[in-house]
């Protein structure tokens, strides 16, 4: 390093600057329009040129800092480093700095900057000093962390997204394999009916109720845990270090309780509550997305055990969320590919000993599990949505075999009943599908009936009202299916013009057993008949029920004692005989 003091430029200008009645040079005014930062240097890191760019960006002027030393002036060169580049490049390299930042002293505000510092050299070559070109970058700076803010995390709610949670879990899962005595728990929660909130209070006070919860559990974490919105109603918690298990199912039990203290969003209070799937993450796992999809799986678990509880991944539930994969893509197959069959079970007249209905059934023939009952089925269409295509499905087939039965002989008066499931019921295309498979099978409204639950009508009654108003305007007949079973009120069965009840099997089967059976068959004969209701018994499987049913003064009866549900052929066989 040279020692000895060289006079160069630097020393022109911050003389020129220095002097006060001395005109301003070229370079001077250069120095001062510029809009880059530039700083000389001398060979002790003294400042020799400041110019009116780096007295903006910095706050100190050019008397301030001028002839002083760098990291006297400016703590932070030290703090960042930068010191130690200045000194590389006095010894003749030349560095870039990038991203440096600075506590503006009279603003508070945090700026930053990118600059180059290169060595100063007389025309022998040797280094006299430093030359620094700076350029402020906060605008640059703010915009990038904007975006990565915008990239990791959920608007909605502020905290963490998919992405980051993602991220999170990757760096635990790179942490247990070190260190494998210290596992971590994934909590995977996701709220029960929260389509119902939107539904009935509209997505804004949806969205607000997503906002109120997401600060709810934020609070309650510790700092190194991480909450995320993977997106709708769903959350995940990262909990690190766990003891154990029962670290993690204390936590989701307080995380529920949490979820199920009320809130108040609008001036309405609003009761939630939620289910969580945990999985233990430990050095079994290689891949982030496979730990929160079993935290997933576990979730499931606990919502079909019941709302609001939490439930433990293991790995039988892998191979059973499996297996439910493979079953739902069958059942789309078979119900794309023509692979579903109907069945159908009559409905007799006790009086004339006539089958006056018939009630079609779902069959589902697989290749690997023979006939797939639609009690197998049926929760797994709903759950997946596959409920209304094979609903519309079932209506269609039904309606064309009817039309068919009654081109022959004795099947003129006979009425079709069809199962419809609760979430289909509520469906706003249902009466238009409805009217569409009468009119394709060339049928009046009066040929059919569609069996519903106690569910549909009483879970979303205003919307059930309209549905029914428009099935009636048709001229089809409604069933309450399973009747007794559900929680329906005589006003419900009252507002909606029912035509039916079917008595649920289950009292069928108890009736001469002494229990409540035959009361309650009495009980709900004598209701049918006094709001002028039909009544027919389900599931009659003895000559004993079928004795006690006539006596009570049932009219209509349908069990494996009359008959079996029967493929389309055999019950025009029936028909004829
Ligand atoms: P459900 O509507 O109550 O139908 C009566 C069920 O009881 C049928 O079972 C029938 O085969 C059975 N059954 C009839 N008589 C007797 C008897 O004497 N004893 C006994 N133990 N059982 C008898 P299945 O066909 O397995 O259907 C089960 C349920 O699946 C039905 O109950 C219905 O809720 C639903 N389901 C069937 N087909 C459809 C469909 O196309 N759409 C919808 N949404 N649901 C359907
Ligand atoms: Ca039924
Ligand atoms: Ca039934």
């Amino acid at each position: 390093m040279d020692e000895e003091k060289t006079p160069g430029p630097a020393d022109t200008v911050a003389a020129a600057r220095d002097g006060q009645d001395e005109p301003a040079t070229l370079m001077d005014t250069f120095f001062a329009s510029v809009r880059e930062g530039l700083i000389v240097y001398d060979h002790e890191l003294r400042y020799r040129v400041w110019n009116r760019y780096m007295e903006d960006l910095s706050g100190r002027t050019a008397p301030e800092v001028l002839g002083r030393r760098a990291v006297e002036v400016f703590p932070h060169l030290h703090e960042q480093g930068v010191d130690r580049l200045l000194l590389r490049a006095l010894a003749g390299e030349t560095v870039e700095v990038r991203d440096v930042s600075y506590v503006h002293p009279a603003t508070g505000a945090v700026k930053w900057y990118t600059g180059t510092y290169a060595p100063h050299r007389d025309g022998r070559g040797r280094v006299l000093g430093v030359v620094a070109c700076i350029h402020e970058t906060t605008e640059r700076r703010r915009i990038e962390e904007r975006l990565l803010h915008d990239a990791l995390h959920d608007p909605l709610t502020g905290l963490s997204n998919r992405a980051f949670f993602v991220d999170r879990l990757r760096l635990a899962l790179e942490r247990v394999r070190r260190h494998p005595e210290r596992p971590f728990a994934v909590l995977y929660l996701d709220l029960d009916r929260f389509k119902v909130i939107n539904d009935s209070m509209g997505h804004d006070s949806g969205d607000r109720v997503l906002q109120a919860l997401g600060t709810r559990l934020a609070r309650g974490l510790r700092a190194s845990d991480t909450l995320a919105r993977l997106g709708g109603d769903e959350f995940a918690f990262l909990l690190e270090e766990v003891e154990g298990l029962g670290d993690a199912t204390r936590a989701a039990a307080r995380l529920l309780r949490e979820v199920a203290r009320p809130l108040t969003v609008e001036g309405q209070e609003v009761f939630v509550s939620g289910s969580i799937g945990i999985a233990m993450g430990g050095p079994a796992y290689t891949r982030a997305e496979e730990l929160l999809r079993d935290a997933d799986i576990a979730m499931y678990r606990a919502k079909g055990g019941g709302r609001g509880r939490h439930q433990v991944f293991d790995p039988s539930m892998h191979e059973r969320a499996v297996e439910l994969l493979r079953l739902e893509n069958d059942l789309r197959r078979a119900l794309t590919t023509g692979g579903m069959q109907l069945h159908y079970q009559p409905i007799f007249s006790l009086e004339t000993g006539r089958p006056v209905a018939v009630e079609a059934l779902a069959r589902w023939p697989h290749e690997g599990r023979g006939l797939v009952s639609p009690d197998d089925f049926i929760a797994l269409a709903e759950e997946t949505g596959l409920i209304l295509p094979l609903g519309q499905w079932s209506l269609r087939e039904a309606c064309r075999q009817l039309r068919r039965w009654r081109r022959g002989r004795g099947a003129d008066s006979l009425l079709l009943t069809v199962n419809l499931s609760a979430r289909h019921f509520s469906h706003d295309t249902l009466p238009t599908e409805v009217a569409t498979a009468l009119a394709e099978a060339g049928l009046d409204g009066s040929a059919l009936a569609l069996e519903i639950t106690e569910r549909s009508i009483i879970e979303d009654t205003a919307r059930a009202s309209a549905v029914v108003g428009a099935l009636k305007k048709l001229g089809v007949r409604l069933y309450i299916d399973d009747f007794g079973t559900g929680y329906s009120s005589l006003s419900s069965l009252h507002r909606f013009p029912i035509d039916g009840l079917k008595i649920d099997r289950s009292f069928v089967a108890g009736l001469g057993a002494g229990g409540d059976a035959d009361e309650i068959v009495r009980t709900v004969l004598l209701l049918a008949r006094s709001l002028g209701m039909e009544a027919i018994a389900e599931g009659v499987e003895t000559s004993q029920q079928l004795v006690r049913l006539r006596e009570l003064g049932c009219r209509l009866a349908q069990g494996h004692l009359l008959a079996r549900p029967l493929p389309a052929e055999a019950i025009e066989e029936l028909l004829l005989s």
